[in-house]
């Protein structure tokens, strides 16, 4: 396939450790896939919960906010259930304005913890912020953690601000102060970047993030974060959202910069519509990551819209059915098979562009349009398998079997 992408921005590759499980994070390793949970960590049963379900889902590392000394503790616990269900996932603590008291008084949670985040903007101000800021970094070589200096758009430090607004006031081509709230956003991350590195911490051990809601604005903080240091990158689009919105905004800006070569792991920040899944987020940043290119998690599915053309009812459901039982299959064709996560999987309306399509996959179905006789051939590599005959509007028969030879394809492609 030809690539139009930029090679990666180079950046230190940091160790997430948990037990055997080395989750890399920089240029040299694939875009990891990271996910938060959203119930209270204190309570352990329902965090536990949610780990294993976002694990289990792709999510490479799981974050979980440490807000009080009750989460601290229940982090500890948390660990000990993950591991008693053989789950080696590396937890990361969100760390907000108490991260250095927790920290230094729940010794146990700095253990458990993988990872800590650290948001600059709320460390607190002046001397005591310095202080609060060089306790954490002081915890995190303690017990040899990596930390991700998190900037975030809504809790930007105001010393920063106020100091860069000045200068620019000062300045003979002013910007305007919107641009200069990035600059500023960019500029917090890098100091508190090298603040962190004149305590001990090296420059392997620390990811950043800057992140704002709006797309063009994320793309501008990290094009200019990412020319300014080698440090790993996180990227998310923050508060992207409901729903579809929050897909595309997501997909959108994060799009853009990975096409440019900078991101080295990625959360999808969105709201779920009410009934989502929790780990919608997960399997967004996936497929972004598969359609780009960029990494393979599960077979695509390549399907046209449907027309005036398609009998649509039959054509949507075998699509659908397709869909889902790529999904259903996909962890015992992880147990049993190599590389079948590269797989493209055409289910395609009518003859106008349903062969060519499915002879371009690696497996491909042309369902009969309106008129057509009512036989759907099936493609592998190129070549005619199979025809199916339907009886009528039945999309169960056909789907059956169109099932049995993706199977068949994967077991004697990739096994
Ligand atoms: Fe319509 Fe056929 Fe094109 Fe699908 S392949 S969109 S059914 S013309």
């Amino acid at each position: 396939m030809m690539t139009v992408f930029q090679p990666r921005h180079q950046t230190h590759t940091v160790h997430v450790r948990y037990g055997e499980n080395d989750v890399t994070i920089g240029s040299q390793c694939p875009i990891r896939v990271q996910s938060m949970t959203n119930t209270a960590t204190a309570d352990v049963q329902a965090t536990v919960s949610q780990v294993m379900t976002l694990a289990e889902a792709g999510s490479e590392l799981v974050r979980l906010t440490v807000n009080t000394p009750q989460a601290a503790r229940a982090v500890v616990q948390i660990r000990e259930k993950l591991d008693q269900l053989g789950s080696d996932v590396p937890l990361v603590g969100d760390f907000h304005y108490n991260g250095h008291k927790l920290l230094t008084e729940v010794g146990e949670c700095a253990q458990a913890l993988s990872k800590y985040r650290i948001n600059p903007g709320n460390v607190g101000r002046g001397e005591r912020g310095m202080e609060n800021f060089a306790r954490m970094i002081e915890v995190a070589l303690q017990y040899d953690k990596p930390v991700r200096i998190g900037v975030n758009g809504g809790s930007l430090d105001p010393q920063i601000l106020a100091r860069m607004l000045e200068e620019n006031r000062a300045s003979a081509d002013p910007e305007p102060p919107s641009t200069v709230q990035l600059h500023a956003m960019v500029a917090s991350a890098l100091e508190s970047a090298a603040a962190a590195e004149k305590i001990g911490l090296p420059a392997d051990r620390i990811i950043l993030s800057a992140k704002v809601s709006a797309v063009q604005d994320l793309v501008a903080v990290y094009r200019e974060l990412a020319s300014a240091s080698h440090y790993a990158l996180h990227l998310g689009l923050t508060e992207a959202g409901i729903g579809t919105k929050g897909v595309v905004a997501s997909a959108a800006s994060m799009g853009l910069l990975l096409a440019e070569g900078i991101g080295d792991t990625i959360r999808v920040s969105i709201t779920p519509m009410p009934g989502a899944a929790r780990t919608e987020e997960v399997r967004v940043a996936q497929e972004l990551l598969q359609t780009m290119g960029l990494r393979a998690f599960s077979p695509l599915v390549v399907s046209c819209p449907g027309c005036g053309r398609t009998t649509s009812a039959l054509f949507q459901q075998l699509a659908a059915q397709t869909q889902r039982y790529l999904v259903e299959m996909t962890p015992r064709w992880r147990a049993d098979c190599e590389g079948f996560e590269n797989m493209l999987v055409a289910v395609m309306g009518c003859v106008v562009n349903g062969p060519g399509e499915s002879k371009h996959a690696n497996i491909g179905i042309s369902l009969p349009g309106n008129g057509e006789s009512p036989v759907a051939p099936v493609f592998a590599d190129g070549e005619k398998i199979a025809s199916i005959k339907g009886e009528g509007e039945n999309a169960d028969l056909i789907a059956e079997r169109f099932k049995e030879l993706i199977n068949e394809y994967v077991y004697s492609h990739y096994s």
